[in-house]
């Protein structure tokens, strides 16, 4: 730390993202990326016009992306929001709408980005415990004294609450804003969209990262009432007018248009989902019910979560493990191809003999 930097941010926890080793080729399975390569448009969408008009701006209130979104959503123009990624949507999200009066709710278990834009902005941070099997109880969450996030699925639990729970939460909360961060609703849950048009304290934050294949472009959205979309346009633009770059622009118009295909990825990676789900459940891991493009595991008992994440990277794969949390006997998975999934499975079970192995030697010696 410089002596420059201001004394408030002495207790400032940054957020830790996935790690990304370049020592070898790893198979990546902790950062919820898509195996699949953005759609084939996406790569013709970036033509040399479009790299040589790098030279001006980009438009400032990405309308061109906001008229796709409109025209694929059904939402009107005025009720999108684009933002660099998801994060910084969610990030202007925090500044915008908590002060030192009403801070941020949310689940003691989800997206650890949360509390660390508490901490940034100095807002208070209600952590809300999910019940014993990890889902969030809706009325916990009711006439809240603060704003409130849920992620849906949530992270990195995968588990998903249905449109009427989450009605329930937004309208046991009219003078609260209620954010669905949605970055993983693609593979199974159901979004509340149709929920806009009903009622103006919900914003929807979504993101091309995941089902689009564009994590590298860092394009996100949001959807929700015209007045809070105005609010978010006059916070982002008195931070920095020019958040996305034109060639991310145009590829996620690109790969908006693509439904096919996009279709087609994510009917792979659900399946792909199931397959994985049932071959760790054989192994004796234990497993929450995931609608998104990972699963949270907590591998048997004769294995801790920190040796066999290790291992895997020992073996070249890649895992999140939550280290010094209150989540540190899972990991999350990501799915990935199916042939990095084989992988995974074929170095899962070998761990695992080798664990089990130790375990009774270790077993009979102590006789
Ligand atoms: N929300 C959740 C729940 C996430 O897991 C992530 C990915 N780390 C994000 C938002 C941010 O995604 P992005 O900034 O790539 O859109």
């Amino acid at each position: 730390m410089s002596r420059f930097i201001s004394s408030k941010f002495d207790s400032l926890k940054p957020y830790e993202p996935g790690e990304q080793p370049t020592d070898k080729k790893y198979i990546k399975l902790n950062t919820n990326e898509s195996p699949f390569s953005p759609s084939p448009l996406v790569q013709k969408a970036i033509s040399d016009e479009e790299i040589r008009s790098l030279r001006l701006y980009p438009d400032p209130n990405a309308n061109c992306l906001k008229n796709s979104l409109s025209k694929h959503y059904g939402v009107k123009k005025e009720n999108i929001f684009i933002g660099n990624g998801s994060d910084e949507i969610l990030a202007l999200i925090f500044l915008a709408f908590c002060d030192e009066k009403t801070g941020m709710a949310f689940a003691n278990i989800t997206y650890s980005f949360y509390p660390v834009y508490c901490n940034l902005y100095n807002i208070k941070a209600e952590q809300i415990p999910v019940n014993s099997n990890f889902s969030i109880n809706p009325r916990d969450y009711f006439n809240c004294s603060n704003n409130i996030i849920i992620a849906n699925p949530n992270a990195p639990t995968g588990i998903a609450l249905n449109i009427d729970d989450i009605e329930s939460i937004i309208k046991n909360n009219k003078d609260r804003l209620v954010v669905v961060d949605e970055a993983y609703v693609d593979f199974g849950a159901k979004s509340c969209l149709p929920l806009i048009k009903k009622y103006d304290n919900l914003l929807i934050v979504r993101t091309f990262s995941k089902s689009r294949s564009l994590a590298g472009a860092r394009i996100g959205y949001a959807f929700g009432n015209e007045s809070l979309i105005c609010d978010l346009e006059k916070v982002k633009f008195s931070f920095n007018s020019y958040t996305n770059s034109r060639l991310s622009l145009v590829a996620a118009i690109a790969a908006l248009e693509d439904e096919d295909y996009f279709l087609k990825c994510r009917g792979v990676i659900i399946k792909t989902r199931e397959k994985t789900y049932k071959q760790l459940k054989k192994l004796n891991f234990i497993l929450l019910p995931s609608l998104a493009n990972f699963i949270f595991a907590k591998p048997p008992v004769f294995i801790s979560a920190s040796s066999y994440y290790n291992k895997l990277k020992q073996m070249g794969i890649l895992v999140r493990y939550f280290k010094n949390s209150n989540i540190d006997s899972w990991v999350r998975i990501t799915i990935g191809s199916s042939e990095e999934m084989d992988t995974f499975i074929e170095k899962t079970k070998l761990i695992i003999l080798e664990a089990q192995n130790e375990n009774c030697k270790n077993g009979t010696q102590n006789k």
